[in-house]
């Protein structure tokens, strides 16, 4: 079993842990992805499954038989998975992924055309001189957004988890006329 690289997110960190309720209570959420999940989808995740521990599985898997071991050895009941579609589409054909619920972080443009720069400019020397300068979209929520870097920044905000179903190939005979 590789599991290499796994920290835990645990909402009730730093509380102290109610009397006779121990961490068998909790919901073990896998994450599986690069990203640490955002606060809104912490939140999500709550709303819907109650007292939960999420497990971040940040490994680079090319076999998604490996997801499906790793997931399996949490005892994960759902999982939430950052994969290509081809590893999406095996997993849920296996037989082996049965009884664990596949999520997908929906994420949408967080607005149209290109992020904005929002100049926050701190000036707190006696000269007022600029000592420090902030460069953000000024539309960026830190609970729910998260900005991809490329030729044109993308900016993504969460909306909802979706189960995902299955990953269908549309195909059409072959005519030569296309
Ligand atoms: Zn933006």
């Amino acid at each position: 079993m590789k599991v290499k690289q796994q920290s835990v997110y645990d909402p009730l960190e730093g509380m102290d842990e109610p009397t006779g309720l121990g961490t068998q209570t909790k919901k073990t959420i896998a994450w599986v992805s690069r990203h640490d999940p955002l606060p809104a989808q912490v939140k999500a995740l709550q709303e819907k499954l109650g007292d939960i521990k999420i497990v971040h599985i940040n490994n680079t898997y090319t076999n998604y038989r490996n997801v499906i071991d790793a997931v399996k050895a949490l005892k994960a009941m759902h999982a939430i998975v950052v994969l290509p579609l081809s590893m999406i589409a095996f997993i849920l054909d296996s037989k082996e992924a049965q009884g664990t619920t596949w999520l997908r972080a929906e994420m949408q443009s967080a607005h149209e055309g290109r992020c904005i720069d929002h100049y926050k400019e701190i000036s707190n020397d006696r000269h007022n001189s600029v000592v420090q300068v902030q460069h953000q979209c000024g539309m960026f929520n830190p609970d729910t957004d998260v900005l991809m870097p490329g030729e044109t920044t993308r900016h993504l905000r969460f909306r909802k988890f979706m189960v995902l179903k299955s990953i269908d190939l549309i195909t059409e005979p072959f005519t030569g006329g296309e």
